[in-house]
C-alpha cells in the first residue's frame, strides 16, 4: 500500500492525516510553527504521532511555490519573513528521510481533489487565515511562468478600507478584509465607528479589538443582522476579483474552501454572486449557482494531497 501522510500547513494550524488508512482516517492538529526554524520540531511531533512511517509525506505550504523554484513568502503563516533561502524539501527530508515528497501549495490541495472528482474548470478559493486561489482550465492549473498565479487575496481593490493591513504589509488588498482575519479586522472597525448597532447586535459586549473571526462566523449564521452587514460589505472586494475572473477567463464555477467559508456556511455563496454579479457585465451567466461551499474542509485538503501523491510518486516541488 502506498500510505501517504498527508499535512495542511495553514496560517493557523497544521492539520495531519493518512488518508489510506481508511475513508474516516483520524486527523490530528495542533499550532502552526511560529517561524522555519520550529517547523523541524513540529514535523518531527507529527511523525511521532503516525504509528508508523508513511511511503511519502504531502504538505500544502501556504504561500507561491514554482517548479524549479524556491519559495518567496507565506505571509498568513510567517508574516515578513522572506523564504527564498528556505529549503523547505530538506527540512522535510531530515525529518522524513525515507519518503517520497511532494510539496504542493495549500490552495493546490483543495484542487487535486475536485480534479479526483472530475471537475474541470473551475477556481478554489481559499477563505482561511488569508485569501488564495487556484484557476483550472480545461482540468490544467493555471499559474503562469513563473507560479506566480493564484494570489487574488494581494489584488489592490480600490474599495477595500485603507486603514486594514493586510498580512503580506500591503493595504488594500484584497485579503486585509475578505479573510477570515481580514473580517475580524473589518468587524473591529465598523463595531468603533457603530457602537450603538455593535452594543444591540449578537457581538455586543465585547471590546472591539477582541472580537475574532469565529464569533463573528456565529453571530451571521444566527441571523444577526449587523454582522451580515459586515460580512456582506467585507466580502465585495473578493466579489469583484472573482467578477474579474469571469470576465477575464471564462470561469463560472468558484468552490470555497478554508475555515471561515465553512464556518460561515450559506450566506457566503448568496453574498459573493450578488457582489459579483454588480460587478460585470450581464453575459447571462447564472450567479445564483456559481459559489459553494465545500465541506470537510480539512478532511478535503488531504484527500488531495493524498491524491496529487498517488498521482506524481516522484520527489516533487510543484505549483
Ligand atoms: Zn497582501
Amino acid at each position: 500500500m502506498y500510505d501517504v501522510l498527508a499535512i495542511n500547513l495553514g496560517g493557523t494550524s497544521i492539520k495531519w492525516g493518512c488518508p489510506a488508512r481508511g475513508a474516516d482516517f483520524p486527523i490530528a492538529t495542533m499550532p502552526s510553527p511560529k517561524s522555519p526554524a520550529e517547523l523541524t520540531a513540529v514535523l518531527t511531533r507529527i511523525r511521532s504521532d503516525v504509528a508508523r512511517p508513511a511511503s511519502a509525506v504531502a504538505l500544502g505550504f501556504p504561500g507561491p511555490i514554482a517548479a524549479g523554484t524556491t519559495l518567496s513568502q507565506a505571509p498568513t503563516l510567517w508574516p515578513g519573513v522572506d523564504l527564498h533561502r528556505f529549503d523547505l524539501l530538506a527540512t522535510l527530508r531530515s525529518v522524513f528521510p525515507d519518503a517520497g515528497l511532494h510539496v504542493i501549495n495549500d490552495v493546490s490541495a483543495y484542487g487535486a481533489f475536485l480534479l479526483a472528482r472530475g471537475l474541470r474548470d473551475f477556481c478554489v478559493l481559499n477563505i482561511g487565515s488569508g485569501i488564495g486561489s487556484k484557476i483550472y482550465v480545461e482540468g490544467a492549473e493555471v499559474n503562469g511562468p513563473r507560479g506566480r498565479g493564484g494570489e487574488i487575496g494581494h489584488w489592490r481593490d480600490a474599495g477595500a478600507p485603507a486603514d486594514l493591513r493586510c498580512d503580506c504589509g500591503g493595504t488594500g488588498h484584497v485579503g486585509a478584509v475578505s479573510s477570515g482575519r481580514g473580517v475580524q479586522r473589518f468587524a473591529a472597525l465598523r463595531a468603533s465607528q457603530a457602537p450603538e448597532r455593535f452594543r444591540a447586535s449578537l457581538l455586543g459586549g465585547r471590546r472591539p479589538i477582541d472580537l475574532t473571526a469565529e464569533e463573528v462566523a456565529a453571530a451571521v449564521r444566527a441571523g444577526d443582522g449587523f454582522a451580515l452587514d459586515i460580512l456582506a460589505e467585507a466580502m465585495l472586494p473578493l466579489a469583484r476579483a472573482t467578477a474579474l475572473l469571469h470576465v477575464a477567463l471564462g470561469c463560472e464555477r468558484y468552490v470555497l474552501v478554508g475555515g471561515f467559508a465553512e464556518a460561515v456556511g450559506d450566506a457566503l455563496p448568496r453574498l459573493l454572486a450578488r457582489g459579483a454579479a454588480a460587478h460585470c457585465w450581464d453575459s447571462g451567466h447564472d450567479w445564483g449557482q456559481a459559489f459553494e461551499v465545500l465541506r470537510d474542509e480539512v478532511r478535503t485538503s488531504l484527500l488531495g494531497l493524498h491524491h496529487h501523491a498517488l498521482t506524481r510518486r516522484d520527489l516533487t516541488l510543484c505549483a
